[in-house]
């Protein structure tokens, strides 16, 4: 088959034409088959459309029997025409016939015809047609022709998503992998349950406009975005010294290294040339790479398309003035968050009035996005693999983060089910409710005081809402985090003031700013480095650098005038840091009672116990605190050598293990004899069995996230301390890797709801 001559931008251009007529899509699609037959002489020219139930419908030929339209039907996988939407790749056959997948259609009377040539129609990755030009002599295409029949495609994929056919694909929901249900498991990050609508957290963005007016104007477009584009990822770079990881400096290598290779420019400008607008050249060169992204099994490589696929899509979104992600735009109502991952910020710009819950593919348990959606009271669940690429924004889906099951595309029949579980969700939630105003007292007269976890002003109305005795840690840095940059001394006063206020006397425990490791502030620039868990990060940066927390120690003296002031430490690892900080305080004391100002009626200063080394000096700090809490979060990470936010190493180690007990019991014992109030604040006093635990070993009091308190407070109230302490204390001395089945059984024998 020789070309015409008229080329890929004559073609461009009567399309255009077409594309601007006022047709019905049927219409279109039959003058669009005729001009590539003509403009590329081949006999035949065929345009398959997906369809409901994976079939790809003949919607319109130039060259096969007419009768045949809307009646040849392949099923995705049948066929030339169903491998190509399959594989979502190019077939080019000398001898059609030949092939094995081959399938022979009678009433196309397609058997005259040797060579086949068939591209997958795709739409932001996925298939939604194919498109085929066959001829009689037994001949292989060129590149050239190749390359024109997949820029057809291209605009033939934006008649097809726009005109009538929209709904029809819509409701298939676009290709295979996008038509089927899915059940995916993860972790719960945040309980509860909610149905709605994919929202990506960074949409793809397709291009509308792909056709060029003036294909000099659309080069300086091209141009102009590929340099901003570096001029980003320049910016990213420089902006990211503080904290960079090895891991983290490899990321942003191969971001700068996508931004600058020639071989993805060439293929865009070369496209350009072709004549499509600057999105339409990104688009079409970025539909390739993400169809054989799909197709790629290779975990690494994958993740290197994606990083493609997201400098194509940073491309798109300048060119189209598009934003960066879905909290920016407007959230429909019922939205499921989906990504592979975000910070804590990101999830706070969101509108909580819509947003139903949050799916990430990475974030673990421990992390601080999940802290936050925890503190939302938002359903997340994480560790989720592969999800981003099955769902499209719309897509009904369905989270389970009481068992951390996601349901993608329900059936009816599921989501029938799960109508009846939010029911009795709900119901369950009312029992809850119903506790609240009820104490903490177990069967055998033991109170137990149940906190909540804070750290923003949406977290207040919890407090009441869940009957908790209080808030037992505060995390102060969540405030920091959102900000663009450090809070003034009043800006702090006010908020601690709003919270004490709200508290409404139940006793509130601030900790001091916790930043450094993973909670990084994005003004405050500091080295890099190697283990940041482990680094320049709490209490250790407030004695280093004590004017901010000299700061924050000011604005919480002067928002507690006339009240019990309570401050804790984060990371102490020996007495003398919890003596120079409490140092620091009585200065900061000192300085506003020279000034006249209101002064605390008491304060009450504690450390946390979540290094381990401080374990060891109980004895000398325990007599000079006013109250101590575990920070089981870190202690666990640091007792088993074991990153907390590191997704290969989440689940290896139990919480319920005779070592961390045992530790846990070590402390409490002394607390005991120093007659030291002991809180734990961790994330096991949120999970009813770990919980009941911590109480068998003679913990008194717990803070945990609000929607934790009910099903915490139930268990408590069926709970028989005395019997219990008797139970657990002999497995602390077991060699296992957890006693989690004993304790299981202990409640279950005993009707303890866990
Ligand atoms: C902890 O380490 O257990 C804790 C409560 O603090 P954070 O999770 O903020 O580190
Ligand atoms: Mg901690």
């Amino acid at each position: 088959m020789a070309t015409s001559g008229l080329g890929p931008r004559v073609l461009l251009k009567r399309l255009r034409e077409v594309m601007a007529g006022p047709e019905a899509t049927q219409i279109r699609l039959d003058k669009i088959a005729k001009l590539i037959a003509a403009n590329m002489v081949a006999e035949v020219c065929s345009v398959y459309v997906l369809r409901e139930g994976g079939w790809l419908e003949l919607y319109a030929t130039e060259g096969l029997r007419a009768e045949a339209v809307h009646l040849s039907k392949l099923k995705t996988g049948e066929g030339l025409v169903g491998t190509i939407a399959k594989e979502a790749t190019l077939l080019n056959l000398s001898a059609a016939r030949e092939h094995p997948a081959f399938k022979y259609l009678p009433e196309t009377g397609e058997e005259i015809y040797n060579s086949f040539l068939g591209v997958p129609i795709l739409r932001a990755g996925h298939t939604i047609g194919v498109l085929v030009v066959q001829n009689r002599t037994s001949r292989h295409y060129s590149e050239e022709e190749e390359e024109a029949l997949q820029t057809t495609a291209m605009v033939l994929a934006e008649v097809i998503a726009s005109g009538e056919l929209a709904e029809v694909t819509r409701d298939v929901g676009v290709d295979v992998a996008h038509v089927k249900s899915h059940q995916l498991t993860g972790d719960v990050l945040a309980e509860g349950i909610a149905l709605g609508h994919v929202v990506l957290h960074e949409p793809r963005v397709v291009a509308g406009n792909l056709i060029a007016e003036s294909i000099p104007d659309e080069q300086v477009r091209l141009e102009e975005a590929i340099d901003q584009l570096r001029e980003q990822v320049e910016t990213l770079i420089a902006r990211t010294e503080f904290g960079r990881s090895g891991e983290h400096d490899e990321v942003l290598e191969t971001i700068r290294m996508f931004a600058y290779d020639r071989g993805w420019m060439r293929r865009m400008r070369e496209a350009v040339e072709t004549g499509l607008t600057a999105e339409g050249a990104v688009e079409r060169v970025q539909s390739d790479v993400r169809a054989r992204m799909q197709r790629q099994a290779d975990p690494y490589l994958r993740e290197r398309m994606h990083d493609l696929d997201d400098m194509a899509n940073r491309l798109l979104r300048l060119l189209t003035d598009q934003t960066e992600t879905a909290a920016h735009g407007d959230l429909p109502r019922d939205s499921i968050i989906v990504a592979h991952n975000m910070g804590p910020a990101e999830l706070l710009d969101y509108d909580r009035s819509k947003l139903r819950a949050v799916l990430l593919e990475e974030a673990a348990g421990t992390s601080h996005v999940a802290i936050v959606a925890r503190a939302l009271g938002v359903p997340a669940i994480g560790q989720i693999p592969g999800l981003v690429d099955l769902v499209d924004t719309g897509d009904p889906i369905i989270v389970d983060a009481s068992n951390g099951e996601v349901h993608v595309r329900p059936s009816a029949h599921i989501e029938d089910a799960y109508a009846e579980k939010v029911r009795l969700y709900a119901r369950r939630q009312a029992k809850y409710a119903k506790l609240r105003d009820k104490p903490a007292v177990t069967r055998d007269g033991e109170k137990i005081s149940l906190n909540i976890n804070a750290g923003l002003l949406v977290d207040l109305p919890h407090l009441a809402d869940s009957g908790a005795d209080g808030i037992g840690l505060y995390r102060t840095e969540l405030q920091f985090m959102v900000l663009q940059s450090f809070p003034r001394q009043g800006e702090q006063t006010r908020h601690y003031r709003t919270i004490l206020e709200a508290a409404k006397g139940r006793p509130v425990v601030f900790r001091s700013l916790d930043i450094g490791s993973d909670k990084m502030l994005p003004y405050f620039h500091t080295q890099r480095e190697e283990n940041p868990a482990m680094g320049w990060r709490a209490l250790r940066i407030a004695l280093d650098r004590p004017a901010l927390f000299r700061l924050q120690m000011r604005a919480l003296l002067d928002a507690a005038g006339g009240k019990v002031l309570r401050v804790m430490f984060p990371m102490v690892a020996e007495v003398e840091e919890f003596l120079r900080a409490r140092q620091l305080v009585e200065k900061e004391r000192a300085f506003l009672a020279a000034r006249g100002h209101g002064l605390p009626k008491q304060i009450k200063l504690g450390a946390m116990i979540e290094v381990p080394s401080i374990v060891w000096q109980l004895d000398q700090l325990l007599p000079m605190v006013d109250f101590v809490s575990i920070g089981s979060n870190d202690l666990l990470q640091f007792l088993y050598a074991s990153d907390r936010g590191h997704p290969r190493l989440f689940g290896r180690y139990d919480a319920l293990s005779p070592a961390v007990l045992s530790v846990i019991r070590q402390i409490v014992d002394k607390a005991e004899t120093h007659d030291v109030a002991l809180n734990l604040c961790g994330e096991m006093a949120g999970n009813p069995i770990e919980a009941m635990a911590l109480i068998g070993l003679g913990v008194k009091s717990i803070s945990m996230a609000p929607a934790a308190v009910g099903p915490v407070k139930s268990m408590v109230l069926a709970l028989n301390k005395a019997m219990l302490s008797e139970f657990i204390m002999p497995l602390l001395s077991r060699p296992d890797h957890s006693i989690r089945g004993d304790l299981e059984q202990f409640a279950k024998t005993n009707a303890i709801p866990i």
